[in-house]
Formats: C-alpha cells, sequence, structure tokens
C-alpha cells in the first residue's frame, strides 16, 4: 500500500519526520519528498508551500509521480465555528473554494463548472478517523472546510464563508487537494488542528500556535496510520 501524507508548511510535517526518522529524500518540480517504509506502507511525505496550487501541485505529484493510493493531509487551520479552540482537531467532512466567484454567470459562490461547489472526503478515512479519535479519548469534530489564496483575520470575512459555506475552518489548500484527488480518484482525509480563530487576533495566535497545532495534527495523522497499516 503506497499512502502519502502532505502538509503545506515545514513545521507541519517535521514531526512526522522526526517520528519516522530515516527516509530518502527526492527533488521533484522546486520541493522535496520524502519516502520510507513503514510497516507494510510505502510512505512519502512532502510539504506543498502555501496556497491551493502548490497544494494541487504537490497532491498531484504524489498521486502520480510517487503512486500514491490514499493521501492524508495534515496542518493548522483557522476556526470559523466558535465551539472550536486553538489546539482542537477538525476533519472536512466537505471541502469547497470560498475564494473562487463566478456569481455573474448565476452560479453559487465557490462553483467549479463541469463539477460542484462541495468535494466530499472518503467515508472509509473519516470512520478510520473516528475510530482513531475513540481509542485516543480525543475530540475529533467533523465539518466543512473552506479554502482560499487568503489568510482570513478579519471578522465580517470569517462571518460571510461561514454563513456561505457553513464552514466550521478556513485554510488554504485542503479543497485543492480535495479536486485533484477526486479528479484522480484517490481517497482522501484533510485533517487540521487550530492555530487561530481567523479574526483580527489570527496573525498573532498563528505564529504562537503554528507549532503545537502541527504537532497535534501530525500525532493524530501519525496515529491513524498505525490503524490503516
Ligand atoms: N507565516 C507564513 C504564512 C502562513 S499562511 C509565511 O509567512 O510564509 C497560513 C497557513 O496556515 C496556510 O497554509 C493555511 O492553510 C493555514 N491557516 C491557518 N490559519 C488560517 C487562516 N486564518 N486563514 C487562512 N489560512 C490559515
Amino acid at each position: 500500500m503506497k499512502i502519502a501524507i502532505m502538509g503545506a508548511m515545514v513545521e507541519e510535517i517535521t514531526p512526522l519526520l522526526e517520528k519516522f526518522g530515516h527516509y530518502e529524500t527526492t527533488q521533484f518540480a522546486d520541493n522535496k519528498f520524502y519516502t520510507l517504509k513503514y510497516k507494510n506502507i510505502n510512505l512519502t511525505i512532502a510539504y506543498s508551500k502555501i496556497g491551493k496550487v502548490n497544494a494541487a501541485l504537490t497532491a498531484g505529484i504524489l498521486i502520480n509521480r510517487f503512486g500514491a493510493q490514499k493521501l492524508l493531509f495534515s496542518g493548522v487551520a483557522g476556526a470559523v465555528d466558535e465551539a472550536l479552540h486553538i489546539g482542537d482537531l477538525i476533519a472536512a467532512s466537505s471541502l469547497a473554494q470560498h475564494d473562487l466567484d463566478i456569481t455573474v454567470f448565476g452560479h453559487p459562490y465557490g462553483f467549479v463548472p463541469e463539477s460542484k461547489v462541495f468535494i466530499k472526503s472518503d467515508e472509509k478515512l473519516l470512520k478510520i478517523a473516528h475510530e482513531t479519535a475513540d481509542a485516543l479519548g480525543l475530540t475529533l469534530k467533523e465539518g466543512v472546510i473552506a479554502t482560499g489564496d487568503q489568510f482570513i483575520c478579519d471578522g465580517a470575512k470569517k462571518e460571510w464563508i461561514k454563513e456561505t459555506f457553513n464552514a466550521s475552518a478556513i485554510e488554504m489548500e485542503g479543497a485543492a487537494v480535495a479536486f485533484v484527488c477526486e479528479a484522480l480518484r484517490v481517497p482522501f482525509f484533510i485533517l487540521r488542528s487550530i492555530s487561530d480563530a481567523a479574526d483580527a487576533q489570527a496573525g498573532f495566535d498563528f505564529n504562537e500556535f503554528l507549532q503545537s497545532s502541527s504537532k497535534i495534527s501530525a500525532d493524530f495523522i501519525a496515529a491513524m496510520l498505525d490503524r490503516m497499516v
């Protein structure tokens, strides 16, 4: 079984590279890909660099060049749902691009022509995630994750995204990965741990909690992997 784990920033994958210890590094497309064998899994780990373009490029490479048959994303996000606090875990039930706007042609916000607004996450991986959370005694929330090429640090913008997409969290890569995985028929799972509340404080909170929340997410993904071997 070939599995890929992806983050957007180096902080998001470092806890995983440290956990596994030994890996081979391959350079491709101005990026680094770390491969290793873990039990019966051939694992490739990479961080894409931020944003939808980088995320789509990296997901495509992980699938087409490294043969990933499942893709797990680990990282941090801004909370939209008030019940989500710093360090909480949220798994995407579905994902949408909040900055995609062709509404002038009568389409809803986030609509992708010949496709749709929301891409659903893989049910089997979501089930494994909930089993993992139960076994660890952790709370794993599930909800819509809204993706766009903007760091949201504004209450009004956040409210708009919440109302328009019924979103629980906001980030900058998830929906891009989801669209790539759906097109290439690869089951995916997007996990985020909250780093900020996407409000006026978000820049400060993000810097403060990036490392700790990245680790919470990465540790969960590692535990999930153990249930998949
Ligand atoms: N500090 C970095 C940029 C980080 S951008 C630099 O200077 O290079 C924020 C990253 O964390 C993105 O990968 C995004 O997916 C996630 N994220 C966390 N909080 C977010 C928020 N409030 N809005 C959008 N993305 C957020």
